[in-house]
């Protein structure tokens, strides 16, 4: 429908001009790629070259660093379009063809060539350029920068920058090695972002964006390590969807999908910041609370059910329920021991009618069987 169209086109330019506040700016700029930093910095560097050359009356070098400016737009364009790799591969051929221009313009002695190491580590530690090419680029730049020691005269400068000789060449060496801490810095970034990202979908639950099975594990071990069982508490609830057999049948399993995050949201909504709540499976989720007041946790518990059973799915898909098994962790209670009790209970709740919360807080009294001792018939005592 145009409506539908016209609602999500409207979103993301309302949170365009959400994110013009200062802390939306702030918050962009921080997300910038440091390579856009970088070509920021690569155009104010050859800016700065170009009117000192000019200064100087280097033609050659003039020229040289309007083509270098060219190549640091397209690189801080490429960047700024997220395609880094190529923005970097343009810088590096940037920084060899204005090294060796200006090796061979100006001289050895000012110290321009120092930029083809920068070059080619910027090459080979480019997280976008296949090894095998990075190598080989890497090399042809270090070669370049031996062949350059072979034919031009080492420490030679021309005569209008002779003056200036040691405190140009003090500059470039200061700056030649800054591309190789920007890309460094990049790649950690990269990897940082990729372990997080791997971290996340290790730890998580696809369907309904909850911990997984596996993080769940771990966390009611570290709780129940953590836990001085005496006077702390440690609950444990393992519950399960009624019937969901038949929402997948009548529905379909993409229903069935959308009951699933439901749950997980109602349930993630009931959560103190030190609970824990995972997809154990299926459609069964365990809720670890640690620390909760034991005269309170079995109605609160029971609310949960209660408010699930009365909450909507949406989508004209029915109302859900879940059985609950609620049990606390006692001393020398391993991981598995608590959740197979808590398992037990759920199917006990299972078994007395579905929507309930079974518990082994109290103890249980055991109706023991009634004897009634035979009198003998003649009335004598036995
Ligand atoms: P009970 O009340 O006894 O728990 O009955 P039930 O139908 O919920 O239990 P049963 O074990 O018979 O069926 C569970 C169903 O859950 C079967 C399976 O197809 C479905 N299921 C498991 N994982 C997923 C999932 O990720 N997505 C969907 N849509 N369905 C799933
Ligand atoms: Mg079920
Ligand atoms: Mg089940």
């Amino acid at each position: 429908m145009k409506t539908g169209e016209r609602t999500r086109a409207s979103r993301p330019s309302a949170a365009r001009r959400a994110d013009r506040t200062p802390r939306g700016v702030r918050a962009r700029l921080r997300a910038l790629p440091v390579t856009v930093l970088g070509a920021v910095i690569g155009l104010l560097a050859h800016g700065a070259m170009l009117g000192f050359f000019a200064y100087f009356g280097l033609t050659v070098m003039v020229w040289v660093n309007v083509l270098s400016l060219m190549f640091w737009v397209v690189g801080g364009y490429l960047a700024l379009r997220g395609l880094n790799g190529v923005g970097i591969a343009v810088a590096s051929t940037e920084m060899v063809m204005h090294a060796v221009f200006a090796a061979w313009q100006v001289g050895l002695g000012s110290g321009f060539q120092l930029y083809l190491w920068s070059a080619a580590c910027l090459l080979v530690l480019n997280p976008y350029l296949r090894s095998d090419r990075a190598l080989v680029a890497g090399v042809l730049v270090s070669i370049v920068f031996a062949v350059l020691y072979l034919i031009l005269p080492p420490g030679a400068i021309v005569a209008p920058l002779r003056d200036i000789q040691s405190a140009l060449y003090f500059l470039n060496a200061l700056c030649a090695p800054l591309p190789i801490v920007f890309v460094v810095i990049m790649v950690r970034q990269t990897f940082a972002r990729q372990q997080k990202a791997l971290r996340a979908m290790a730890e998580h639950d696809e369907v309904t964006g909850l911990f997984n099975r596996r993080h769940g594990m771990s966390v009611l071990q570290a709780s129940l390590d953590a836990t001085e069982l005496g006077d702390e508490t440690l609950f444990v609830v393992l519950c399960d969807i009624d019937r969901f057999k038949s929402v997948n049948d009548v529905h379909g399993h993409q229903a069935g999908d959308r009951v699933l995050a439901h749950v997980g949201r109602h349930m993630a909504s009931a959560l103190r910041s030190d609970d824990m709540l995972c997809r154990w499976g299926g459609e069964e989720f365990l809720m670890v609370l640690p620390g909760f007041p034991a005269d309170a946790i079995r109605d609160r518990v029971d609310a949960l059910r209660d408010a699930l059973a009365a909450s909507c799915v949406g989508g004209n898909l029915p109302k859900v329920t879940m059985s609950f098994g609620l049990t606390r962790a006692r001393p020398g209670d391993s991981a598995d021991e608590l959740v197979r009790r808590a398992d037990a209970l759920m199917y006990e709740a299972k078994r007395a009618g579905r929507n309930k919360v079974v518990d082994d807080l109290q103890p249980r009294v055991v109706a023991m069987p009634t004897i009634v001792a035979e009198v003998p018939a003649n009335g004598d005592q036995p």
